[in-house]
Order: C-alpha cells, then structure tokens, then sequence
C-alpha cells in the first residue's frame, strides 16, 4: 500500500487555554493509505508540549513508507502495527495516524466499523462533555452559554486560584464538571482539601491533579480522595499503565498516546480487569482521530470527545454532535470522510 500525507492547521474558534500556554490554531498531519483502489485516513496531531513536530512525524512516514510498501489488502493488523513500532522508539501521534488509517482502510474493505472489526455492537449515540479553556470572566460566560446542549463541562484548572474559577464558572452552570488540573498542584495535602471541596461543587473527577513525577503522592493523595482520580499525562501506553498500579482510579486513554487503537482497546481491557475508570479522551484533534475514538464509545465509563467542536475549519465530515450526543455515521471504518475541497494530498 502507499502512503501519502498532508500537515493542515486547525484554527480555534476560541483561543484555547490551559495552565501552561494559550493556543489560536494547532497542526495536524492527515495520512491516506491507498490499497488496491481503497482509503484509508488517518490524523497525527502535534500539540508542542508533547514534543512530536512536523518534522519528526513526516520523518516516521517516510521511514514507514518502505515497509507499507510490502502490505497487501489482506494485511494481519497486529503483525503491522508491530512493524511499525519497532521501526522508532516514541513517534507515538505518528504510529497513531497510521494505525487509524489502517483501521479505517480495513473496515472499508470488509464493509464494518472499526467497532465492530473487534467483534463490538456499533456504537450507540454518547453524550460527551465540553471542554471550557481558561478565560477572562466575560469570554468564560461566552462559552458556557455556547456549551449549552451539553451535560457535563470540562474545567482547564491548575490556575493561580482554581477555587475562584470554580466560583466563577458556578455563576454561570450548575452543571457537574470534570475538572483536568493539567499537573497544576503540587502539595499532596492541598490536593485532597482541593479535592474535597471540588466535590463540593459537584465536581464528578479530578484529571491529572499532579505532575507526572510526583506518582507516589499521587498514589497516597488518590487513598484519600473523595473523587475519582484520573490519569491524563502520567499514562501514555499500556506499559505505563501497567506501571502505576494504585496510582489513580482511572485514566483519560487517547490515540495520540497509546498509538492508535490496537493499543487503545488493550488499555481499555486492562482497566476493566484491574477495575480502573475509562475516560475516552481526546488531544486537539479534529474529526478523524475522534471518529476513530468514538467507535470505542461503548466502552467508556467517560467520554470527553469535544474537540472537533472547537475548530472553525474541521476537514473531515460526518461526526455528528446533536444536543450534546456524539452521534456516528454508518459508514465503514473510522465513519468520517475528508471534505476533499479542503484537504489535499500530493
Ligand atoms: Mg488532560
């Protein structure tokens, strides 16, 4: 099979903040895999602060190309994906678009979902929740008033004062939150108080609430929490998971971590085993790595498959957000399809 790829910037319809940095537009690089006459497409989405560039994700693509190469149609995905793995260690949104395409290629040709290739029921229409960003009071109320189809919104904390935007936000909803602290506190005692009163509010989870080295006091503050504690930057691929054992309550698996979806679903599994929550999550992707996702819908304790809704200029169709549910197409694959009037491959 051939590969072809494509980077794209994605605009915000809001300038889009967290406790680290504030961002206009993000970039993706979109793949297309050609087998025989059929597509398959994928999405590498570079947000900075991971350390994947435009530069090392191409690299991958043209390392992967010899060996794509050499695939037929009727290619065994596992055999693939741990060719490709092995190719480079890291590269992870890389290995992410290209097993997404796959997937995508493989349910074309067998006329199935990507859920159901995994023998699972086509995914039924999900709320998911609704990422606020951090924002002056007036922009904040903005899009709190935008969010109003959904049920539950998405704080960014791990601000100076997260007890005051927590107060502020309560002005305007009254709406349970997830609260993503993006490794924003420190002090394990501040943590469980913070979280305590974070319940107070109706807050249902607590994301990432410290930095990523600090797992032993996160282990001790998740003992003591009267919330769920969820994994964001402290999990990226099953062997960490495997590693962080009493860590957290659960964890917010993406595509652009685990490396697509092969390695997605052995997460999910893993969790369901050792009784750990499954927030499906998602980096600042547009409609094609969260079609992907969402066909993993049936399995998630949470979902926060929002980011689609924050970009003015989406270049994949046919995911559907209608009062809030995250609705899929019926077609084969990922269920998304690029509008071609906007994305173009060489
Ligand atoms: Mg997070």
């Amino acid at each position: 099979m051939k590969l072809f790829y494509a980077p794209f910037t994605l605009k915000f319809k809001h300038p889009f903040g967290v406790s680290s940095n504030t961002r206009k537009e993000t970039t993706s690089i979109f793949i297309k895999l050609e087998s025989e006459g059929v597509f398959g497409y994928g999405e590498a989405c570079l947000p900075a602060y991971l350390g994947e560039t435009a530069e090392n994700t191409t690299s991958f693509f043209e390392k992967a190309k010899p060996l794509l190469h050499e695939i037929k149609s009727d290619f065994e995905m596992e055999e693939v994906l741990v060719l490709l793995d092995n190719l480079q260690k890291g590269s992870n949104a890389a290995k992410a678009a290209i097993d997404i395409a796959l997937h995508d290629l493989k349910g074309k040709i067998e006329s199935k979902c990507i859920a159901e290739l995994y023998g699972l029921e086509r995914p039924v229409p999900r709320s998911t929740s609704f990422t606020i960003g951090i924002d002056k009071e007036d922009v904040l109320a903005q899009k709190i008033k935008e969010a109003s189809d959904f049920s539950i919104l998405k704080i960014k904390a791990g601000t100076e004062d997260d007890k005051k935007l927590i107060e502020l936000i309560r002005k305007y909803t009254d709406k349970p939150l997830y609260v993503d602290v993006n490794q924003g506190w420190k002090d394990k005692h501040f943590v469980v108080d913070m979280i305590g009163w974070m319940q107070s509010k109706n807050v249902l989870l607590i994301e990432q609430p410290m930095p990523v080295q600090m797992n032993r006091e996160m282990a001790w503050v998740t003992e003591r929490s009267s919330l769920p504690t969820m994994a964001d930057e402290s999990v990226k691929r099953l062997s960490d998971l495997e590693k962080l054992e009493g860590t957290f309550s659960g964890v917010n698996i993406k595509l652009m971590k685990s490396t697509g979806i092969s390695e997605a679903i052995k997460m999910i599994k893993y969790c369901k085993e050792q009784k750990l929550l499954v927030l499906l999550g998602c980096m600042a992707e547009s409609s094609c790595a969260t079609g992907a996702m969402a066909q993993l819908l049936n399995l998630a304790d949470h979902v926060d498959l929002d980011a689609p809704l924050l970009y003015k200029n989406d270049p994949f169709k046919q995911l559907n957000y209608t009062r809030g549910e995250l609705i899929l197409s019926d077609g084969p694959g990922t269920g998304v399809e690029p509008d071609t009037e906007v994305l173009k491959f060489p």
